[in-house]
Order: structure tokens, then sequence, then C-alpha cells
């Protein structure tokens, strides 16, 4: 594990920072009960509008990764295997995937966020899904759909999201 880490990220010890390889961004390691409170607080608020500052916030870092990762990864299938080993790497979970020319489908049986929701009856991995629009707005430009269409937060055993390009 130790070295899956350092392959994402660098770190400054004596510092105290953690910086991600790719993008050069400071990181923090966030305790997963306070991003729970956080996600409670943020639907108390906000009621549905939280969905749209969850999606809005992934969409921006997806395309920001995704960017990074295409200088470095040119193959589609590289590059999605540095995504998915980066996720695992930062704890999010296990995550396969399928890709297709026109788009691609992404399961986890354990993806972090969705034991960091309230039990709902729909699908509520908002951050997860506007990571994946990013990325596949990079990678597939504009018409580019993303639906959670299984979800551990509303009794599914996987999360599963489906991409696709409506152009192609
Ligand atoms: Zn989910």
């Amino acid at each position: 594990m130790a070295q899956i880490l350092e392959l994402h990220y660098r770190f400054e010890n004596q510092r105290g920072e953690i910086y991600h390889r790719l993008t050069n961004q400071r990181e923090i390691m966030m305790n997963t009960n306070s991003w729970f409170a956080m996600m409670r607080e943020l639907r108390r608020r906000f009621t549905t509008g939280m969905d749209t500052i969850l999606f809005n916030a992934g969409e921006a870092f997806g395309s920001d990764i995704v960017e990074n990762s295409t200088k470095e990864y040119a193959n589609m299938q590289e590059r999605a295997h540095f995504l998915a080993q980066f996720a695992s790497a930062s704890g999010w979970g296990h995550f396969d995937y399928k890709i297709f020319p026109d788009g691609a489908i992404i399961t986890s049986p354990n993806n972090a966020f969705a034991d960091l929701v309230e039990k709902s009856s729909t699908p509520s991995c908002f951050f997860l899904k506007g990571i994946f629009q990013g990325i596949y707005n990079v990678i597939l430009g504009e018409g580019t759909t993303v639906n959670e269409t299984m979800c551990r937060s509303s009794g599914d055993p996987i999360c599963q999201f489906e991409i696709k390009h409506k152009l192609h």
C-alpha cells in the first residue's frame, strides 16, 4: 500500500504537506465521520441542492485529474487503470470498469461515498458521478451523460455508473 500511495502522492514530510503527483495540488486526509457530518449538514440546509454542490465539486476535480493524466497516459486502458488505482490509493474503494468507444460502465462493491450519505430511495453518489462527468467531458466532449443506475445507499449490492455519449 505504501508503494501505491507514493505512486500517486508526494510527501513533504518535514513540512507536513502532501501533494498529488499529477495535479500538484495539496491533498488532505479526512476522517469519514467528518465527511458524513458534512453531508448530513449539507442535506439539512440545502436539501436537493446538495446533489448539485457535490456533483459540481466532483466534476471540477474529474476534469483536472484526467487532463493531467492524459499527458502521462495516452492510452485509454492505461489511463483507466491509473484512475482506478488512484481511487483505491485514496481509500475510495475498489472500482471495475468496462470501456466502450462511446462510454463506459463503472462499478464498485465498496465505494466509500455510498456509506457516507444517509440512506435514500434513489442513487446518491453525486460526488463520484460528478467526477466521472468531469473525466468524460474531457475524453468524449459535450453531450456525455452519466447515470448512477445502482447504488449501495439505496439498497443495491453495488454502485454502478453508466456513461454514454449521445452523438456516437
Ligand atoms: Zn452509489
